[in-house]
């Protein structure tokens, strides 16, 4: 059976091309960037190389890029690696009810130092409100940390302007952009980002390796203590393929990026425009207009999203109830509480999350079994939805 897959915000499958230019340095080039001698020194032109490529895509110097092991450890340098750096000019921060848990436990943890956080409410959209946040903003506010894009509902955030009220007041902006690279246009410079983490396997990259963006001129302390890799910030042997993968990845999504959202916008509001005509008793959760071009989350009434799940992967189709760090935890999604779902319709949510592979003949036969099995389980549930309204 043919594997459908609607789950790139969980990861997306490696490009043939960044394969190839990873190769090289999984083989012949395997030489250590800090080492002298030929092999080490083409690992060490392949690392600029590649940074300059992810800067490129972003709009910022290539000396503003680190490489990181993961969008995870990203977030964790930039929130912590400031708390830390600034924690004598004062100790809150704030953030969102609906951030990814690798910023969500991070501020957690700072807490238990002693940190203060303030985590912003969003609208039934998943907006935050701008308001709220010039309100929450205190004397001791060190760092504002607000998602770009949300990878459950796909709300895109007011980014500018919260970028402007973070400078109204002097604070240190940072962005968790990892669903948005690749994804949508981004530029630092005229968004006014002062720290922005991204992720590999979220735009055709492998697995395993982050970047993080850190305006000239901000400090925050280093993450890991070792060897002086990544000028000093960020220790250990550099994971050349994985950069060199990170590289080229950035390099293609930032020349394909228009025709790139084009195909995703088309072949989502397709899937959109069938749902709403073929299903009835379903709610689209997250933002109309501002949301990732390739972000659908639906809630079916009287569903339960893990049973959806089962029979959609016995037809071979790979979709998300949530996200895939919350599956295994029965807790509803921590984002669709927030945007103020019933328990009952947080439990029905699929999220489908389309990627460059993915054609129109594909949605066909999602909506074609989705169809079919929703009115499977509702009628075994014999739980009609108009006898619930
Ligand atoms: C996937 C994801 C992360 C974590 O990235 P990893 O590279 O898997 O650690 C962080 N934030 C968001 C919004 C994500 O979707």
């Amino acid at each position: 059976m043919d594997i459908r897959y609607f789950d790139n915000a969980a990861t997306t499958r490696i490009k043939e091309d960044v394969l190839k230019e990873m190769l090289p340095y999984l083989k012949e080039n395997f030489g250590n960037p800090s080492s002298m001698y030929t092999i080490g020194r083409n690992a060490r032109k392949a690392v600029e190389e590649a940074r300059k490529k992810v800067a490129k895509l972003i709009h910022c110097k290539s000396n503003e890029i680190y490489f990181t092991g993961s969008g995870s450890e990203s977030n964790n340098t930039a929130i912590k690696g400031i708390a830390h750096k600034n924690a004598f000019k004062g100790r809150h921060i704030i953030t969102s009810k609906i951030e990814h848990p690798s910023v969500l436990h991070t501020c957690r943890s700072l807490e238990k130092e002693g940190f203060r956080v303030t985590y912003l409410n969003v609208d039934e959209n998943g907006f935050i409100n701008l308001d709220e946040l010039m309100n929450s903003v205190r004397n001791d506010t060190i760092l504002i940390s607000i998602m770009f894009a949300n990878n459950e509902i796909g709300t895109i955030e007011p980014i500018q302007e919260i970028a402007r009220i973070a400078k109204m007041y002097n604070i240190i902006f940072h962005t968790d952009a990892v669903q948005a690279c690749g994804n949508v246009p981004i530029d630092v410079q005229k968004m006014g980002i002062d720290m922005l983490s991204l992720s590999g396997h979220k735009l055709y990259a492998p697995k395993g390796i982050g970047a993080i963006y850190v305006r000239n001129g901000i400090s925050f302390e280093k993450f890991i203590d070792g060897g002086h890799q990544e000028k000093d910030k960020r220790a250990g042997t550099e994971n050349v393929p994985g950069i060199v993968g990170l590289g080229k990845a950035c390099e293609l999504a930032n020349i394909h990026l228009e025709q790139h959202m084009k195909h995703l916008k088309e072949i989502r509001d397709y899937y959109i425009d069938q749902i709403e005509k073929k299903i009835p008793n379903i709610k689209l959760n997250g933002a109309k207009e501002k949301r990732l071009p390739g972000n659908a989350n639906f809630s079916f009434e009287c569903i339960e999203g893990q049973s959806l799940l089962l029979n959609l992967d016995a037809k071979g189709i790979c979709a998300s109830s949530g996200s895939a760090c919350s599956t295994g935890s029965s807790n509803p999604s921590h984002v669709l509480n927030a945007i103020g779902l019933s328990s009952q319709l947080a439990s029905g949510a699929l999220r489908t999350s389309f990627g460059e592979e993915n054609t129109k003949e594909d949605i066909d036969y999602l909506v074609e079994n989705l169809v079919e099995i929703v009115k499977r389980l509702r009628d075994i549930n014999s739980l009609k939805p108009q006898e619930h309204i």
